[in-house]
């Protein structure tokens, strides 16, 4: 397998800085904010009380009633405890569904842009990645029809994010209605539902495809708190799956982790009692991100030959910078994706991601997860970086 692009951009970025260098990064997705203080006050708290033992395999009890009361608030999603098993991050949550549900040379669609993981994690469980392209114009979304094209008897399962890693785009209502009713005319089809940015969306309304009967009972929902409650490191994601499903990746949790951390299962049972609806903390978050993409998007429509969309969720820009490719700068010649994240790291300072870990050569990943003031000195960096190659 290849290792994770993402991370990788972050600590090259790292090890530039800590020799000095000036590196604004807008690699990694990860909010610059602190952990809300209610949170970190329930975590001190399961310390004071002795939470200090392994946890059931699948998360603690509040914990999984908490989640099955998020789904039931947030999304008008009904699910058991038994269906809800608690992992070490959503990506931990993801690679054990595939294992599961994954056997070698089963067909997995995944429509590009994707994040980063899900190629790998296939392909680790020996299934085969179908990629689907969707298009800029069409907000980077997979149509009804190319599912339909795209879909073969050894076809298992569907894997997307809504709100989107890269893209920044999210699938509506209906365009989610017209999905399940493609899968729900396929036996033996999953849907993977990455809805890790639900709250980071700036339409007013997150959306799961899991709402609609027909495959109520096919969705894998994957979440977790590390983008929505600026919690990265606490490592907590989860899956809200059908009964089967659940059981099978409780097992292999088993054999893997035993359970994921006592404490930070602790802070978020916290976390997912707090309403989005009335949450400060949350609301104050979000609004944070949508002015900074209302900043970067401007300052991107500015800068010429590159084209970009307004992303509606998440935290990230996937502008297309091909028309650059195969200028010069010097000696320096950038052709695709991977040279442009390098030269604007190495000549501009700025570390990015380069589009075709995401399945898309023609774009780069920026992510605005960080200060109005950084944002606005990285994209005149950018800018003035472009504008030197002929
Ligand atoms: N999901 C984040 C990103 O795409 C974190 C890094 C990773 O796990 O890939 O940047």
């Amino acid at each position: 397998m290849a290792a994770s692009e993402t991370l990788a951009m972050t600590a090259k970025a790292r090890e530039l800085k800590a020799q000095g260098k000036d590196v604004i990064s807008l690699s990694i997705g990860e909010p610059d904010f602190n952990t809300p203080e209610a949170i970190k006050e329930a975590a001190k708290k399961a310390i004071d009380d002795n939470f200090t033992h392994y946890p059931p395999v699948p998360g603690y009890a509040d914990l999984r009633e908490a989640i099955c009361t998020k789904f039931r608030r947030d999304n008008g999603l009904e699910f058991t405890p038994e269906q809800i098993v608690v992992s070490t991050g959503a990506k931990q949550s993801i690679y054990q569904l595939v294992q599961c549900l994954i056997d070698p040379g089963d067909e997995v669609i995944i429509p590009t842009p994707f994040w980063v993981s899900y190629k790998e994690i296939v392909r680790v469980a020996e299934g085969v990645p179908v990629y689907v392209t969707t298009k800029l114009e069409n907000d980077f979304k997979v149509t009804p029809e190319q599912l339909e094209a795209a879909i073969t008897p050894r076809t298992k399962l569907i894997m997307f994010s809504s709100p989107s890693n890269p893209t920044g785009m999210l699938y509506t209502k209906e365009e989610l209605k017209a999905i399940a009713e493609v899968v729900a005319r396929h036996d033996n089809l999953f849907v993977m539902a990455d809805e890790i940015y639900e709250h980071i969306n700036f339409t007013g309304r997150h959306e799961s495809i899991g709402q609609f009967a027909e495959v109520k009972d096919r969705v894998i929902t994957v979440n977790g708190v590390a983008k929505g409650f600026a919690m990265t490191g606490w490592r907590i994601g989860f899956i809200a799956a059908p009964l089967e499903i659940a059981k099978a990746c409780n097992k292999l949790q088993g054999q893997v982790t035993s359970a994921t951390c006592s404490i930070a299962q602790k802070a978020t049972v916290c976390a997912m009692l707090m309403d989005p609806a009335t949450s400060s903390d949350i609301q104050d978050m979000r609004r944070i991100f949508q002015e900074r993409r209302d900043m970067v998007y401007k300052m991107l429509c500015d800068i010429p030959g590159v084209k970009v969309r307004l992303p509606q969720g998440a935290f990230y820009f996937f502008p297309d910078v091909s028309s650059y490719y195969g200028k010069r700068c010097g000696d320096r010649v950038v052709s695709n994706s991977t040279d442009m994240a390098f030269y604007l790291l190495e000549e501009a300072g700025v570390a990015t991601v380069m589009g075709s870990a995401f399945g898309d050569d023609n774009c780069i990943r920026l992510s605005y997860a960080t200060s109005e003031e950084q944002l606005r000195e990285a994209l005149r960096r950018i800018k003035e970086a472009l504008a030197r190659l002929q």
